[in-house]
């Protein structure tokens, strides 16, 4: 369409907006900020969310609000933040979901990489094996035994289709050769509660949200996913030394929606940063089994490649296990 105002007059309603948005950027933030998070209060990803934003809200000199948006394996959430203005007011913190979801879902109503632009890396967390604390199998290799025995009759709680947690089942089930029956729940959070009442019998989650249940003997560990045992919880041992061939870590991010001004985004990246060599968040990280991931990781570029990357790779297991999407 052919504009009716003078080119002169365009340049300088041009210019105009972009001193304004400089200007607003400048000044960011001038009011609280929200972090979505997709899924429930108490679980892993709010865990990391909540301490990263009390960092963050810190250095930004704002309060930094966590709003838990569950269900769908955290789509819902993404989706909607995917939506929200580009103002860096509304964040989203997400876990590995971002990259496994376009290979689950058909209809996913939100693009990873299109409709967000990357703040930084945050953290990778480390999975455990659990299951409630009386459960029949002693061991990881007993467990493997149990699960084939018995099949569908293993109740396994997750998080939905996308989460990790089902991630984590999804590569159980597929080296065990057998399915089991899974509980979606809005976050692991809740399947914890479940899990410590004998709701459920097992599940796979992060250690930022099973290590103080195991060292309190409530619960029952048979493995950690991590190539290495863990400082935390030195006693579990991986998955490979049971013979079991199943490694995954959990990355965190931060997001903005589409559009949100490089200014914006680079205060946030630097906030990020000094959120992550914060004394809090690295001893509360340890103590959960976790570390802040490096300064280089926790940048636009950084998260950007772990997302296209894993994009490919978890497109490529996903589909290799036969997983149709929903
Ligand atoms: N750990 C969960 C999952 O992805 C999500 C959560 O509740 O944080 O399964």
């Amino acid at each position: 369409m052919t504009s009716l105002l003078p080119r002169t007059a365009l340049a300088t309603f041009a210019a105009l907006g972009l001193m304004a948005g400089s200007a607003f950027a400048q000044d960011y933030p001038t009011q609280p900020i929200t972090f979505i998070v997709p899924f429930s209060a108490g679980g892993p990803t709010d865990t990391v969310a909540r301490l990263v934003a009390q960092a963050m809200s810190d250095e930004l000199g704002q309060q930094i609000l966590v709003q838990n948006v569950g269900g769908a394996g955290g789509t819902l959430g993404a989706g909607q933040a995917a939506t929200a203005a580009p103002d860096g007011y509304t964040l989203l913190l997400h876990h590995i979901g971002m990259s496994t979801a376009p290979a689950l879902y058909a209809d996913l109503p939100f693009d990873p990489i299109e409709d967000f632009e990357p703040i930084g890396l945050i953290t990778e967390v480390p999975m455990t094996l659990v299951a409630r604390a009386d459960f029949e199998p002693e061991t990881l290799e007993e467990l493997v035994t149990y699960i084939q025995e018995n099949g569908e009759n293993v109740i396994y709680g997750n998080a939905g289709i996308g989460a990790a947690s089902q991630l984590c089942g999804l590569l159980l089930q597929d080296a065990l050769g057998v399915r089991m029956t899974e509980v979606p729940y809005q976050g692991t959070g809740p399947a914890m509660t479940d899990l410590l009442g004998g709701q459920i019998d097992m599940m796979c989650d992060q250690t930022t949200n099973t290590t103080t249940q195991i060292q309190a003997g409530e619960i029952k560990a048979y493995a950690v996913t991590s190539p290495e045992r863990l400082d935390n919880l030195p006693d579990i041992p991986t998955t490979s030394e049971g013979g079991l061939n199943l490694e995954v870590g959990i990355w965190h991010g931060l997001y903005a929606p589409a559009g949100t001004d490089a200014a914006i985004i680079e205060r946030l990246t630097e906030a990020l940063q000094v959120a992550l060599v914060d004394e809090t968040v690295i001893t509360r990280f340890a103590e959960l089994g976790t570390a802040p991931v490096t300064e280089g990781q926790a940048t636009p570029e950084g998260l950007a490649e772990t997302l296209s990357s894993q994009i490919e790779l978890w497109g490529e297991v996903i589909a290799a296990a036969g997983v149709t999407a929903q």
